[in-house]
């Protein structure tokens, strides 16, 4: 079984959407992406930091998973990251109101010994430089390294952001982001000059309007299912990065073909976590769900049409 390593945030989230708030909810980038890569067959770690606040029945929740919390660090006299959002009418932006880096401060991610040779690295949104100090780490270099990102890094950090990008071979961002990496407008050239960059692969999110994958000359595209209601789209950019990585591990096929189901996997799950607040769907969605929504995508897809040369 391939092993994968998930480094990034285990936080507390305050949410605000036009359909209610929740406040001191247990989100961050690394929680969503290894709910989400648990409905895979692998064997996964979580690397990140929490304060003495943060509830510990939460990691006995995810070692019920089988995800290994070894390399979550507990500071019992610090708080916890926390960030808090407030999203727009439409859900398709969002404004930052807060974020309290508390334990933060002084994170330095240690990878456990046993998965130094990961063979997947997920990097989820953390500063860029906590990025490089994980794969820095690694004793041999991962089959697919990937990298989650967002706007505060690539205004306040760039430099350190384009450095760790010459590392990876997947990026996943959304459609504003790869705007603001590439200062181009259009999301093809954006992808082909952020492939100059470092990333083989890129990831264009864009919400409920899909997903972009360009690697060369090659795109794909996969819509987002039509949902009849969206309540929270937390975390949605990380559960689709946590299913297409949880994809490509457990089928061990590094194919642009197979990238393509991994683009599918990832949202499908996203589908989901968008349903309810914070994390709540994910931990409730069995197997059975998720294979029943994926026969819906394939429907909503897949159609026949015969074209006769011209
Ligand atoms: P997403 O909605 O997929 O972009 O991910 C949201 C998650 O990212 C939330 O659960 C936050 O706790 C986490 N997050 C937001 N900002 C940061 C940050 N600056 N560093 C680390 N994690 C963050």
């Amino acid at each position: 079984m391939n092993k994968l390593l998930v480094v990034g945030s285990v936080a507390f989230d305050g949410i605000e959407t036009p359909f209610g708030k929740a406040d001191k909810i247990v989100g961050g980038s690394a929680t969503y992406i290894s709910l989400a890569a648990s409905y895979f067959k692998l064997n996964q770690c979580v690397v990140s930091l929490i304060g003495g606040d943060f509830p510990k029945n939460y990691l006995e929740m995810l070692k019920a998973r089988n995800i290994d919390t070894s390399g979550i660090k507990v500071i019992e006299n610090e708080e916890s990251f926390y960030w808090k959002v407030k999203y727009d009418n439409d859900l398709n932006s969002r404004e930052t109101l807060l974020t309290a880096i508390n334990v933060f401060e002084n994170f330095n991610p240690q990878i456990p010994e046993s998965y130094k040779d990961a063979d997947f690295l997920m990097l989820g949104n953390i500063h860029p430089r906590l990025q490089m100090q994980a794969i820095e780490q690694m004793n041999k270099r991962p089959k697919l390294i990937l990298l989650d990102t967002i706007n505060l890094w690539i205004s306040e950090n760039r430099d350190e952001l384009l450095e760790v990008l010459k590392e990876v071979d997947v990026i996943s961002i959304n459609n504003e982001e790869a705007r603001e990496i590439s200062n181009e407008y259009s999301l093809v050239k954006a992808a082909k000059k952020i492939m100059k960059m470092g990333p083989k692969y890129v990831i264009i999110k864009k919400g409920e309007h899909g997903v972009l994958l360009f690697h060369k000359d090659a795109v794909f595209f996969a819509p987002a299912l039509p949902l009849e209601e969206v309540f929270d789209p937390t975390g949605a950019g990380d559960t689709f990065a946590g299913g297409f990585v949880g994809h490509l591990a457990s089928t061990s096929n590094l194919s642009f073909e197979n990238m393509k189901l991994a683009l599918v996997a990832g949202s499908n799950l996203a589908s989901f976590c968008v349903e309810k607040f914070g994390t709540q769907r994910m931990e409730s969605l069995t197997q059975e769900e998720v294979y029943r929504r994926l026969r819906n995508f394939k429907q909503l897809t897949q159609f026949d049409i015969e074209l006769n040369e011209v």
